[in-house]
């Protein structure tokens, strides 16, 4: 008798849904192999603008010259295509099959769970391994053609379903965590830190946002606290990327669907991420400075 007759129907669908799985990430390995930097941006709560801070570093990138992507894999809140200007645009695939990214302002293509939902409103109810085979799909079957960056737009949080997603990307170059400077904050990102430390890609920094407000007669005010941050970035030894202020007009043009980064590129916000995305260039264009 031949060992493969006793093996049991159920432990040989196991085995077949482990190959799949196997052939699916070598799929992701493959599809994503030309990409030269590919960076998750990750919050250890949700609302401090991750999506608003991985869309604008996005299109200064471009703006900087690099071939841009961005993966919202943010399932549960996609607000990356609104952010991008690129709401309710098609998805359309190529004849065998592969997905092709929409095309927003300054080139950047993007692909999100968001662009396939019939309409604003329909809920994501994927919980767990639903989402994250959905992403594993946009992995390995999007047409990203050339790209010097993919931004990944994590869901907000540090747990499995996180993991999980990361964990494809074998090669990742880093991760940027975003936060606000609350002290509640404080918490959050050193687990967000120590998440990051898990996955075997250095810490590229962290980016504060909300960090101030400015007046008209340019006096500044530190709505949720000042100087968290870079504080926490000190006594964790990661870089400090950024400041970037609280700007009405930012929500009005994500609400809008007007890219902020676009619209106002002389505004204060719009010039420090110009310089973030300088400093993301530098660091791993030139593998300066890089905390593992
Ligand atoms: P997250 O991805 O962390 O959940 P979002 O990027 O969706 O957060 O931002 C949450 C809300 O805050 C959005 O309405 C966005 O427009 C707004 N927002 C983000 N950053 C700023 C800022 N610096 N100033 C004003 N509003 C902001």
């Amino acid at each position: 008798m031949s060992a493969s007759r006793n093996v049991p129907p159920e432990v040989k669908a196991r085995i077949e849904a482990i190959k799949k799985i196997r052939e699916q990430e070598e799929r992701v390995r493959k599809n994503l192999e030309k990409i030269k930097y590919k960076i998750a941006i990750l919050s250890g709560k949700g609302g401090v603008g991750k999506s608003f801070v991985t869309a604008s570093l996005a299109f200064a990138l471009a703006y900087l010259g690099r071939q841009v992507g961005v993966l919202d894999a943010d399932i549960y809140g996609p607000s990356i295509p609104k952010m991008m200007g690129v709401a309710g645009q098609p998805v359309m695939a190529t004849d065998d099959g592969r997905i092709l990214p929409v095309i927003a302002p300054l080139g950047v293509k993007v692909l999100s769970i968001g662009i396939m939902l019939p309409s604003e409103d329909t809920p994501v109810i994927w919980r767990g391994p639903l989402s994250t085979s959905a992403i594993r799909e946009m992995l390995a079957y999007a047409e990203w053609g050339t790209l010097d960056y993919l931004l990944i737009d994590l869901p907000p949080g540090t747990g499995d379903e996180q993991l999980t997603i990361v964990q494809l990307i074998k090669d990742l170059t880093g991760t940027i965590i975003v936060t606000i400077p609350s002290d509640v904050s404080r918490i959050v990102v050193a687990k967000a830190i120590n998440f990051a430390r898990k996955l075997n890609a250095p810490i590229l920094g962290i980016v504060e946002n909300m960090s101030y407000f400015k007046c008209p007669d340019g006096s500044k005010h530190y709505i949720f606290g000042e100087g968290a941050g870079r504080k926490i970035a000190e006594k964790y030894n990661v870089p400090f990327l950024a400041e970037i202020p609280i700007d009405p007009r930012i929500s009005r043009a994500n609400d809008s669907g007007e890219p902020f980064f676009v619209k106002y590129p002389d505004s204060e916000a719009a010039k420090i991420i110009l310089e973030l995305a300088k400093k993301i260039i530098d660091i791993v264009e030139n593998k300066e400075n890089v905390s593992e």
